[in-house]
Formats: structure tokens, sequence, C-alpha cells
């Protein structure tokens, strides 16, 4: 069968076609600042209809990735702070929408599904997942399969509390990672630390605005050798493996992918540090030391191939 996956973000919305052997036909990926669930419809269904050209076979299922909550039947939008949405039965109105089953699945775990099956996941058994970007996303494998929970929470590891003195989260809990390690923290972090500090390579990078400094200006300032810079990733990093010394505690996972477009971009520079926090944090240090923690290989699209993916498997089965 012929599926499409689009990957709603807080910022970015990706959309791939893939043939019957998973093989990508197209491929659409765009910026938006779209709030509240009329414009998340429209413009999954717009990425669709771009998607579908008529010259391309047609879409006979539909999954969408999204950076959201979902209950465990996976048929709810229940909050999606970044969109502005809340309590939406997301799945049915996309399934009207476009004529064909639509399956949801949270953006984390659809990216840990793509890292499972054809990126840097591939042969772990249990599989533990970080992606850095608008928020924090996470994600549970194990044996192949998604761990999602009593009510479809498991692995949401961007709400580790890593820092108990950090500010308030979204999700209403005190110093979560997601508050330490998304692209607005660290963006958030370096503005502070750079407005204070007279003529900062970092400011010059953002037009000499420190309000205006992103978390992919401080990534390129670090990499120039910029310290200030290079201590704010740093301090992301070691929030992440603290994350990851927790994620080792309840899950014992054989490998930990991070990605996102943050994490992607900086490599070792948040990487090194966080490695360093898991074998200083893990009491059981040796074993700590084995479990590798790499770096995202399924590219931007990910969680729209994961979520392609899982409609391909969710309509055979249905069918079967
Ligand atoms: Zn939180």
């Amino acid at each position: 069968v012929t599926v499409a996956g689009v990957d709603l973000g807080g910022s970015k919305i990706a959309g791939v076609l893939l043939d019957d052997q998973g093989a990508v036909l197209a491929q659409v990926w765009r910026e938006h600042h779209s709030r509240g669930p009329e414009s998340a419809l429209a413009l999954i269904e717009e990425v669709v209809a771009e998607l579908a050209d008529p010259d391309r076979p047609a879409v006979q299922a539909v999954g969408v990735s999204v950076a959201g909550w979902l209950p465990a039947d996976r048929q709810e939008l229940l909050t999606a702070a970044n969109l502005g949405i809340a309590r939406l039965p997301l799945a049915r109105l996309l399934a009207d929408r476009l004529g064909c089953p639509v399956w949801l699945e949270n953006d984390g775990n659809a990216t840990a599904l793509a890292e499972y099956t054809r990126g840097a996941g591939r042969g772990a058994q249990v599989l533990a997942l970080f992606t850095l970007g608008t928020g924090v996303g996470g994600a549970l494998v194990a044996d192949g399969s998604v761990v999602a929970g009593r009510h479809g929470l498991a692995g949401e590891l961007g709400h580790l509390p890593v820092d108990r003195a950090g500010p308030r989260c979204t999700c209403g809990a005190r110093g979560c990672l997601e508050m330490a390690a998304s692209g607005p923290a660290i963006a958030a972090r370096a503005r502070r630390l750079a407005s204070r500090v007279a003529g900062a390579p970092l400011v010059a990078l953002a037009g000499g605005q420190a309000s205006q400094i992103t978390a992919r200006h401080v990534v390129a300032a670090a990499q120039a050798g910029d310290e200030l810079s290079r201590q704010v990733l740093a301090q992301a990093g070691r929030a992440v493996g603290r994350a990851v010394a927790m994620t080792m505690a309840v899950a014992d996972p054989d490998l930990v992918v991070l990605g996102g477009s943050v994490a992607v971009a900086a490599g070792p520079l948040i990487l090194d540090p966080a490695r360093q926090e898991v074998a200083r944090n893990h009491p059981l240090l040796t074993m700590a030391r084995a479990v590798p923690i790499v770096l995202a290989q399924a590219g931007p699209a990910a969680a729209a191939l994961g979520a392609a993916d899982l409609a391909r498997d969710r309509h055979d089965r249905a069918r079967s």
C-alpha cells in the first residue's frame, strides 16, 4: 500500500510518501506558526494533498505524528501545548477530511520507530530515545514495539525532573528536562548570559541583538569556539545525562539515541557532556559506561517516516 506520514511539530511540519516497500516517493517540509485545531487540520490536509500528486499512486492510509499527549487508544489529541490544542478527536476529523484511515502517534514514539527500523536503533532490544527540538520528546521501544503504558504516556522522557530548582514546565511540574535542553530553553539561557557580556560573539551572530539569539546561533557559535555557547550546550548535555541515568535505572536500555534538530546539529557538544554526566550519576558505573549514547540517523523526517511505517503496519493488520 502507498502510505503518507506527516509530522506536525511546534514550528515545522514534514510529510513523506512511501511506496509498497517503504521507499520514499516524495517529501514535503515547511515551517509554520499554526495555533489552534482548525489551523492544524488544514495544515496536515495541505501537506497530504501536496504529497498525493495525481501522477503518484493514491494514498491508502496516513500516519500522523504530533508533538503532544495522546491517550492509549491514540484516537484523540489530549494536549499539545506548543500547538495550542486540547482534547481534539484528531484521528476521526482527519480521516473524514482525507477520506482514508488515519493513525496517530506521539512524535517521540514515531521518531523512535523510525530510528529502530531505519536509523541508529537497528538491532537494539530496549531503545531509549530523547529528541531535543521545540520541546523534548522521548520514547522507549522494547522488542520492536513502543512502550505506551496504561495512559499512553510512557516514555515522556522530556518530563523527567532533572533540576528541582529549575523553571516551571508547560506540564505544570518544575525542572523538567524540557526546560533545560529544548531549543527554546537553550536559546533563553544563552540570551541571559550573552546580554551580560560586552561584545559577545553570540550576540554579533544574532545580528547584534541578544533577544534574537536562537539555539541554532548557539550551536554555530559553539562550533566556532565561543566558550559561552559551549557552556550553554554542555549544561543542556548534562541535563540530558541526568535524564539518561534515570531512564537506565527504570528501563535498562541497551542503546540510547539522541535526536532532534538541536542535538544532531550540536553533536559532541551535547553528547560528550551527556556521556560524562551518565558516568558520574549512575550508581552501577560499569554498566553505565557500557550503554552507548549515539546520535540519531533517520534524518529530520524521522517522525514522519515512523508515522508512515506505523500506518502501513496498522493498515496491513486491519486487513489480515
Ligand atoms: Zn514537564
